[in-house]
C-alpha cells in the first residue's frame, strides 16, 4: 500500500491501474479511523480490485464554532487500519492541493439539504458535495463507498452522483457500533468517561423508538415524542434534532406508511452526535 499527497500521484496510479483493466473502489474519509471505516473499506476490496482511500479534514465543510482544528487526527495510526482492510492507497493531501486559492465554483444539491444536519449545519452539504465531486474527478472510480451513519450524506452524495451524471456507482454501509451499542465515530473520542456513558443514550432512544414501531404505531409524532423522552431524562444530552422524514425525498412526514428515516443530532457536553435507522414500513 502506497501514500500519496498529490493530485498528480493519485491520477498516474489510477492511470495505470485502469490500463490493467483493474475496477477502482474511493471510501472519503476524513482521517482518525475506525471500524465503521474499516468496513467501508473492506467491502470495497471485496467488490474492487484496487481501494483508494482518501484522508482530508475538508475544511469548508465545518461551519463558523464547529471542530475543524481540534477534529483528530493520526495518520501513522490510520495507515495500519487502511492496511488491515485492505487498502491498496491512501491519498491524504493538504488542504492547498485540494483548494486553488481563487476557486469558484462550489456543488450544491438543493431541497434533500433542507433539513436534518443540512438545517443545522448552513454550508455543510455544499462543502461535502464539492469535496466529494472533487475526489470523484480526482480518483475517477469505478464504485464509492458511503456509511449509513451519514444517512442524510449518503442521500445526497446519490442524488448529486445521479444528476450531474458521474458513471459511479454509490453503495450505503450499514453503521457499524461499539458493543454497547453507541454508533462509531471519530468524534467518540472527544467524550469523557461520563459523557461516553451518557453517549448510549442515542442509540437507547432509537431503540425506543424502533420498538413502538414494531409495536404497529403510526404516528410520527408520537415517534417522534417517544425519543424526546428518552433522550431527555439524560441530563448530560441536549438534544439538536429529531426527524421522522420520508426515507427517498427526506420531507417530514405524519403517517408512517413507507419507509422512513428516523434521524438525531444530539450534543453530549461539546461534542455533537448523530444517529438513526430507516424503518421500512410493512
Ligand atoms: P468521516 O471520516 O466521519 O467523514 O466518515 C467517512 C465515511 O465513513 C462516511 O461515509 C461515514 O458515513 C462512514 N462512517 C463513519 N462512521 C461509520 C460507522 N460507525 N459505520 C459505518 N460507516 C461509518
Amino acid at each position: 500500500m502506497k501514500t500519496v499527497k498529490t493530485i498528480l500521484e493519485v491520477r498516474n496510479q489510477v492511470q495505470a491501474w485502469k490500463k490493467e483493466g483493474y475496477s477502482i473502489a474511493l471510501v472519503p474519509t476524513m482521517g482518525y479511523l475506525h471500524e465503521g471505516h474499516a468496513s467501508l473499506i473492506k467491502r470495497a476490496a471485496s467488490e474492487n480490485e484496487k481501494v483508494v482511500v482518501s484522508i482530508f479534514v475538508n475544511p469548508i465543510q465545518f461551519g463558523p464554532g464547529e471542530d475543524l482544528d481540534s477534529y483528530p487526527r493520526d495518520l501513522d495510526r490510520d495507515t495500519i487500519l487502511c492496511e488491515n482492510a485492505g487498502a491498496n492507497l491512501i491519498f491524504t493531501p493538504e488542504v492547498s492541493e485540494m483548494y486553488y486559492v481563487d476557486a469558484l465554483t462550489t456543488v450544491s444539491v438543493n431541497g434533500l439539504t433542507n433539513g436534518l444536519c443540512g438545517a443545522k449545519r448552513p454550508g455543510h452539504f455544499d462543502g461535502v458535495c464539492t469535496v466529494v465531486s472533487k475526489l470523484f474527478n480526482i480518483v475517477l472510480p469505478d464504485k464509492a463507498y458511503f456509511g449509513e451513519k451519514d444517512a442524510q450524506q449518503l442521500a445526497v452524495i446519490k442524488r448529486m452522483a445521479h444528476d450531474l451524471n458521474f458513471p459511479i456507482e454509490i453503495i450505503g454501509c450499514p453503521i457499524v457500533r461499539e458493543e454497547d451499542g453507541l454508533a462509531k465515530s471519530s468524534r467518540n473520542n472527544y467524550l469523557s468517561s461520563k459523557e461516553r456513558q451518557a453517549a448510549l443514550i442515542l442509540h437507547k432512544s432509537l431503540t425506543k423508538g424502533k420498538e413502538l414501531l414494531s409495536a404497529g404505531e403510526k404516528s410520527a409524532k408520537l415517534l417522534k415524542q417517544i425519543i424526546k423522552n428518552e433522550l431527555e431524562s439524560e441530563v448530560l444530552a441536549k438534544i439538536d434534532y429529531i426527524e421522522v422524514v420520508d426515507a427517498l425525498s427526506l420531507t417530514t412526514i405524519d403517517i408512517v406508511d413507507k419507509p422512513i428515516l428516523v434521524a438525531i443530532a444530539v450534543y453530549i457536553g461539546k461534542t455533537r452526535l448523530i444517529d438513526n435507522f430507516i424503518w421500512e414500513s410493512k
